[in-house]
């Protein structure tokens, strides 16, 4: 079910959960700013999702209210996953959905990395 990207932040939403080490995931990264790890329903070869630490609903709520040590931190492990797999002379795909136009399920902000394919262009 779409969520409202400006709703006040649920702290049972399942990252949450992974987060706080409540539900198993395919860890890839973690710093103190940033988390990352496979999506369960993978939709590329590889389809990795980073996330911040910190409460934030979606990219709105992020860019609104994260300090600039969270965004740097978010990006900056974006940035380093993507090179630690590999996918930076191939290229990828970063992908953030927001609110019920973007198709956005879970309510703490995730960035998607696609890869190890062609991807085609933009959105289908
Ligand atoms: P979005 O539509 O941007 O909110 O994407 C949510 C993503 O989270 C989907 O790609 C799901 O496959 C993924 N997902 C949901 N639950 C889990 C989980 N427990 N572990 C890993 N990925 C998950």
């Amino acid at each position: 079910m779409p969520i409202d990207p400006k709703a006040p932040y649920d702290p049972n939403n399942i990252f949450a959960k992974i987060l706080r080490g409540e539900i198993p995931c395919t860890k890839v990264y973690e710093d103190e700013w940033a988390f990352a790890f496979e999506d369960i329903n993978p939709q590329a070869e590889v389809h990795t999702l980073v996330l911040p630490k910190g409460a934030y609903v979606s990219w709105d709520d992020f860019s609104a209210n994260a300090s600039n040590a969270e965004i740097a931190g978010l990006v900056r492990a974006v940035g380093l996953v993507a090179r630690e797999k590999g996918l930076v002379e191939p290229g990828y795909r970063l992908l953030a959905n927001v609110g019920e136009n973007g198709g956005q399920e879970v309510p703490h902000l995730h960035v998607h990395i696609f890869g190890g394919q062609r991807l085609g262009r933009m959105i289908a």
